[in-house]
């Protein structure tokens, strides 16, 4: 089994109404985004790894987990990172019908209030994507580490990051149980050589990234 690191170019053109990366500032940036939280302890620990580096991140929230963990997503909040909408139950919108689907993204934004979202799974339709345009900048990510995949070191998902974002590549992780074991190492790994190496990580700002009408 292979796992790609890096979005290929040629769909990034197929999905030009996609968010994959940023455009690359002075000083280079990176955008780790942490999907499927909020949740105890693993959460809040990664807060505590990007306060050390004064790094910010985007975290697509799932609403259910928001409605159980509440304190721990008014903690991302206030450290002063951007939450994007990840659906209320994490559906796969390729098994939801599109009505099904934006309902349980709306029951989300209730709580997210955001106009970023990202589909789980990245599994969308043209319906639901078209529908959901209206109002949401999707973000999808150009480098992914596969930090779910139990077959994977940490150190192979750091290798992934290292060995191919650029200035602006927008990284997916997770803040879930399945990709702990591979997180503890690669995100201390992945703060530490990138601030070594003069980067900054960014949060998505969702000013920026709205197209205008
Ligand atoms: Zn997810």
């Amino acid at each position: 089994m292979i796992y790609p690191p890096k979005m290929p170019w040629l769909i990034q053109q197929f999905f030009p109404k996609f968010l994959w990366r940023m455009p690359a500032t002075i000083p280079p940036t990176l955008y780790l985004t942490f999907d499927d939280g909020p949740i105890p302890d693993i959460t809040p620990w990664i807060l505590e790894q990007l306060e050390q580096y004064q790094a910010k991140a985007t975290f697509f929230c799932v609403g259910d987990n928001i409605r159980k963990y509440p304190a721990i997503f008014e903690q991302v909040k206030a450290a002063g990172h951007t939450i994007g909408n990840h659906t209320y139950h994490h559906l796969d919108g390729w098994k939801t019908s599109t009505a099904d689907y934006l309902q349980n993204v709306a029951d989300c934004q209730q709580l997210t209030q955001s106009n970023l979202f990202r589909p789980p799974y990245g599994k969308i339709t043209p319906r639901q994507a078209a529908a959901l345009f209206e109002q949401y900048k999707i973000v999808l990510w150009e480098i992914t580490t596969w930090d779910f995949e139990a077959s994977l070191s940490a150190n192979d998902c750091t290798q992934k990051i290292i060995k191919n974002a650029t200035n602006g590549s927008i990284i997916l992780l997770h803040d879930n149980v399945k990709s702990w074991n591979r997180l503890k190492e690669t995100l201390p790994a992945i703060l530490e050589h990138y601030t070594k190496a003069g980067f900054s990580f960014g949060a998505l700002d969702a000013a920026i990234v709205v197209d205008p009408k």
